[in-house]
């Protein structure tokens, strides 16, 4: 038996008013989806534990069995996973601009070429040996520290635009003083190199996880294929193979074929493999309404249908799942149940892929980390 895990990032929604009081997936033209759940079961997961911030690095997690309220320290140590980073800590480093008030965490979405430079820069003129500033994509950079430190209380700086940054400094302990240190000193460094960001924002760091194996655990031989390096953080922490894709873009335009051969392959390759798409999130922080229904559709169309084709499915268990809801009307993600649909088990009596009706599967409003034992027995 081969197990197939497909993630189409914030597909769940709300019912929408322009759309006749329907949500994007009941409305969207979905023929193969739907077959996964009329011949499948289904359910719906709460996939943000409570008091945890509705992100795809928890929900995805979650999912693929890890609690986080035991293994979860932060988006930057994941990060740093992905790109090979050792420290003791990791936190993001934002260049964001800013004067008392944080007027962007994007820093002007600065080009990789030009965020580039600023850390090397930032690495030339530290003042401390143990700092480490590691270039990522854009805005969204890492500072690793090689020294223990108790973890310092940070904000997102996504979440006080617009608001004074003297208000919601680092705080608690040694490190929150180090991290205050660098923010100033960077106001001065930072914009001698670029006019994009005139400072850097430390932000969800925490010490480097210790995520249980995932063969140790289920004795499966895993890969997963992503877009984003979260989910390349993730993989790498779990110990499964993170298997490149060229051409993809995280949005609705990537090289869907692209994913699909490599998912076909690896799939005879491996025993276990999961498949994380970016677009239908993407459009969905845009608020574009119209375009989420397509990108649905395109994923229907190009991902899932492409696969069911091909793939040897009596031999084949599938499972799909939104890691969260992003409602188009928020444009951010929320901490609410995702439907799901299991293709392989024993089938019950729903017929369509969507939030309201996945809720009438058989395996009713389930606990996201009951997911991999369901699936998996
Ligand atoms: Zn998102």
């Amino acid at each position: 038996m081969k197990f197939l895990l497909l993630i189409p990032d914030g597909m769940a929604d709300w019912r929408i008013e322009k759309l006749g009081g329907k949500t994007p997936l009941e409305v969207a033209d979905k023929p193969n989806i739907d077959f996964i759940a009329k011949e499948g079961a289904c359910g719906k997961a709460k996939t943000i534990p409570e008091g945890f911030e509705p992100g795809s690095d928890v929900a995805n997690l979650t999912i693929l069995g890890i609690d986080v309220k035991k293994y979860y320290t932060g988006r930057g140590p994941i990060e740093a996973l992905a790109n090979g980073i050792n420290a003791k800590l990791v936190y993001r480093c934002n260049l964001v601009k800013a004067t008392d008030i944080m007027l962007d965490y994007a820093g002007g979405r600065i080009s990789d070429e030009e965020a580039k430079k600023v850390m090397k820069y930032l690495n030339k003129r530290k003042k401390y040996d143990f700092l480490e500033f590691h270039a990522g994509r854009s805005y969204r950079n890492l500072l690793a520290i090689k020294k223990d430190f108790e973890v310092a209380k940070t904000f997102a700086p996504h979440d006080i635009q617009g608001k004074k940054i003297s208000e919601h400094l680092p705080s608690d302990g040694k490190l929150a003083e180090v991290l205050i240190e660098l923010i100033e000193w960077s106001k001065k460094v930072v914009p001698e190199v670029t006019e994009k960001a005139n400072m850097i924002w430390p932000w969800g760091g925490g010490k480097m996880p210790n995520f249980p194996n995932f063969k140790g655990t289920y004795g499966l031989k895993g890969a997963m294929i992503s877009e984003v390096d979260l989910l390349k953080g993730i993989a790498r922490g779990l110990g499964m193979e993170f298997l490149e894709v060229e051409g993809v873009t995280g949005y609705i335009d990537t090289n869907y074929k692209g994913i699909v051969r490599r998912t076909l392959k690896a799939m005879d390759e491996f025993d276990f493999v999961a498949v994380h798409t970016e677009g239908i999130d993407e459009v969905s922080h845009e608020g574009d309404l119209e375009k989420k229904v397509e990108a649905i559709e395109i994923y229907d169309e190009e991902i899932v249908g492409r696969i069911l084709d091909k793939a040897d499915l009596s031999e084949l268990r599938i499972l799909l799942i939104p890691d969260h809801p992003t409602p188009i009307e928020l444009r951010t993600h929320v901490a609410e149940s995702v439907p799901f649909a299991i293709y392989g088990l024993e089938r019950d009596d729903v017929k369509t892929f969507s939030e309201f009706s996945c809720a009438k599967g058989k395996f009713g409003m389930i606990d996201g980390l009951k997911l991999m034992p369901i699936f998996l027995r």
